[in-house]
């Protein structure tokens, strides 16, 4: 099998310049710095929270308050993120055209608090409310989660028969749920015309943001990996890697890249 090895700064910089479509596709890990801890860190939001158990469709229809606790303890760690020196770094190479968008699998909001513009949320955010229902949605308000499901507004006018799913769920997909139609063909848009996939804090587990490496792969582009740790795709798909913490390097990267 072949070894992981460590890229130098200079030889990806190199490969980022002369691409002419640079996309990235974000995970967890590059909002640990800002606060959110990813689904590796050992203690904390994850080992009280299974997302597995609180954090599906089924959970949220069956027993929508057993999910809210979850989804209060998440909305109360956003909502006092801000976004670190990888966001950042991110939208600056974007405002100088060497990046063409971010997909993220993030429902943290933090890469367009940064600044970054065309910014795919393949998972939703978890900054407004919808109703799985009728589609009405709101904004969470500034002070945060309220402490129980705030059923639909307009589930309220309707016969009890037909109050399906009665309550606002944050408007993020939940185990179970498909990703949005719009997501997936802006994907598929820019899956067709990168030439550079850089991937950013993610164990590029979870689908569908999984099956995108070997789709751009096979279509010929190249990619970059910067994760504290290598993956299950560092040996068999990514062109470079770059092992650490992508608050520190991603400032560097944009420094080097836009000389
Ligand atoms: P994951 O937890 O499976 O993997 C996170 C990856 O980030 C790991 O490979 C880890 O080694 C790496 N990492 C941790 N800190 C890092 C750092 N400072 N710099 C670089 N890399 C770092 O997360 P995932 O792959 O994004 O998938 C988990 C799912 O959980 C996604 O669907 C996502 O929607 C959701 N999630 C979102 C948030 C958020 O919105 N901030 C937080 C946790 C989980």
């Amino acid at each position: 099998m072949k070894s992981v090895e460590n890229s130098s700064l200079e030889q990806i910089a190199e490969i980022w310049r002369a691409s002419k479509v640079t996309v990235a596709l974000t995970g967890a890990g590059i909002s640990v710095a800002s606060g959110i801890p990813d689904f590796r860190s050992p203690k904390g939001l994850w080992s009280e929270f299974d997302p597995m158990e609180y954090g599906t469709l089924e959970t949220f229809i069956q027993d929508p308050e057993k999910a809210w606790q979850m989804f209060l303890a998440v909305s109360k760690l956003a909502r006092k993120a801000s976004f670190n020196s990888g966001h950042k770094a991110l939208a600056e190479l974007e405002k100088a055209k060497k990046l063409k968008a971010i997909i993220t699998q993030n429902i943290d909001g933090l890469h367009q608090l940064a600044g970054s513009r065309n910014v795919i949320e393949m998972h939703g955010c978890g900054r407004t409310l919808a109703c799985p229902e009728c589609g009405y949605t709101e904004a969470v308000p500034e002070t945060g989660l309220q402490p129980e499901p705030v059923p639909c507004p307009r589930a309220r006018t309707l016969p009890a028969s037909h109050q399906t799913h009665r309550y606002l769920k944050p408007n993020v997909i939940l185990f179970g749920e498909d990703v949005k139609r719009e997501a997936i063909q802006n994907i598929i848009h820019w899956q067709n015309s990168m030439d550079l996939l850089v991937i950013i804090g993610t164990s590029a587990d979870v689908y569908p943001a999984a099956a995108l490496p070997n789709a751009v792969k096979a279509l010929g582009a190249k990619i970059i990996e910067i994760n504290l740790e290598p993956t299950r795709i560092s040996r068999t798909l990514s062109s470079c890697f770059l092992k650490g913490k992508a608050e520190e390097i991603l400032p560097k990267l944009q420094k080097l890249v836009l000389g």
